[in-house]
């Protein structure tokens, strides 16, 4: 079997969001801690971002947060994490956000969520990244997203293998199996990026 040493997590830095949102957090929080998997996320305090981290904290386990610094400057970061990555700029957070992880999972999020989730599917389309990228699909939250991309597949924008570079679920309960059964990708997706 496969080992899940570390994960990054994309999630929403708005803390006006519904509860909802952040009991699955909580959860995949829990999941994390409780199967000795590391996180590697945006470092901040505030939203989805905070419950997760203060969740991981609580409980006594691994995260580092990588943000940039001047987020930091106007002192963004959650103050009891493990570690805390201090970048140069946005460019580099995101590149160090999938570094050194198994894998990826996006929360629900804003524009931030959804951009770093878009370049990860982008990278892996050319074969630049290559793991599991999982898509938390509370309560329909990323439908719209989803439709997209299977629009961009069905008007042959994309292949249709380009589907298996995201897996979507429903449950954080669900986010263990989907990262070990994600359809297997390597370098060679360069060769069918091209339509
Ligand atoms: P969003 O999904 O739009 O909330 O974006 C999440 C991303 O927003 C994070 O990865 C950060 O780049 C950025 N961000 C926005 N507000 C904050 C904040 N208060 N603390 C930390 N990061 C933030």
């Amino acid at each position: 079997m496969k080992e899940i040493k570390t994960v990054t997590v994309y999630c929403a830095s708005s803390a006006k969001i519904a509860s909802k949102y952040f009991e699955a957090t909580e959860r995949i929080a829990d999941i994390l801690v409780n199967n000795d998997i590391a996180v590697r996320y945006g470092g901040g305090s505030v939203g989805l971002m905070g419950k997760l981290a203060d969740t991981i904290v609580e409980k006594n386990g691994v995260i580092t947060g990588i943000m940039p610094e001047f987020m930091h400057e106007v002192e963004w970061q959650h103050k009891r994490i493990n570690h805390l990555i201090v970048t140069k700029d946005m460019h580099e957070r995101k590149k160090l956000l999938m570094e050194d992880s198994d894998a990826l999972i996006s929360l629900p999020g804003g524009c931030g969520t959804l951009e770093e989730l878009l370049e990860a599917i982008t990278l892996k389309r050319l074969g630049v990244y290559t793991k599991p990228i999982i898509i938390l699909n509370l309560d329909g939250f990323y439908d719209p997203l989803i439709e997209m991309l299977k629009r961009c597949i069905e008007e042959k924008f994309m292949r249709s293998v380009h589907g298996d570079m995201w897996t979507v679920i429903a449950h954080p309960e669900e986010m263990i199996e989907a990262i070990l059964n994600a359809p297997h990708w390597n370098k060679s997706a360069i060769n069918f990026a091209a339509v």
